[in-house]
């Protein structure tokens, strides 16, 4: 699937990547928000094949995570799922899509990385971090439990010396031009973790992810 079909101009596309085992509600409501208050064209959840930092035993297969975000996103305006990654052999590396991406869409597309503040914290831990923040801007989801003044610390410290604050304590700018947004999206604390710990004890997960991702969790037998 072509990611960039919907780039006629103007276009402003998301990615939101993750290893989506499974997909639930907080990246859901979080989706719908980013894409709202970017007015974004399409937001595209994409499932890291084979995800570098999250490689455990019991992982889900691509096939059925992929499947879960595919019934969870249904029909929708703007979200939509990218099976983009499970395209490419070896570790899903963030930094591979976005350099993708930015050869089809060409240097004036518009595009945004979304990502919690957990997940940006850990930016030092990616594939050639510091190229990220040339290749694209970042939407930053606020999550319970996360300190949102330690991002600053993290990008100045381990980025880029001269990253710059916005006004109003909206986000920071990089010396290339790209912004990392902070956005006061709704703050749901679930997690796929938690999840799988209680299905895993047989417990109920309904209203923490869309019914039929339950079902299929149920009728695929997973996290047992
Ligand atoms: P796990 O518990 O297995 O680590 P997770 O719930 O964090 O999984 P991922 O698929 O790893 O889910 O997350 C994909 C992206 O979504 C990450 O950038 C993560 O920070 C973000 N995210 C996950 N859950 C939430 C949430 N409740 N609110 C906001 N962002 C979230």
């Amino acid at each position: 699937m072509d990611v960039t079909s919907h780039a006629h101009a103007p276009s402003r596309l998301g990615i939101f990547g993750g290893t989506f085992d499974p997909i639930h509600y907080g990246h859901l409501r979080a989706g719908e928000e980013v894409a709202e208050a970017l007015g974004l064209t399409r937001l595209w959840f994409m499932p890291a094949a084979a995800p570098p930092h999250k490689a455990r035993p019991g992982l889900t297969p691509f096939e059925a995570r992929l499947a879960m975000t595919r019934l969870a996103v249904g029909e929708h305006p703007v979200l939509a799922v990218s099976d983009l990654e499970g395209g490419r052999p070896g570790k899903s590396y963030t930094v591979e899509t976005l350099r993708h991406l930015r050869r089809e869409l060409g240097p004036q597309g518009e595009l945004y990385y979304v990502l919690g503040l957990d997940a940006i914290l850990e930016i030092a831990t990616w594939k050639d971090y510091r190229e990220l923040f040339t290749l694209s801007h970042f939407a930053v989801l606020d999550r319970p439990g996360y300190d949102r003044s330690h991002l600053w610390t993290v990008l100045r410290g381990e980025v880029h010396p001269e990253f710059q604050e916005l006004a109003g304590g909206e986000g920071f700018t990089h010396p290339s031009g790209s912004r990392v947004l902070l956005l006061a999206t709704t703050r749901l604390d679930i997690s796929a973790t938690r999840i799988r710990t209680l299905a895993r004890a047989g417990r109920s997960v309904r209203y923490l992810l869309p019914e039929t991702v339950r079902r299929y969790i149920l009728d695929n037998r997973l996290y047992r």
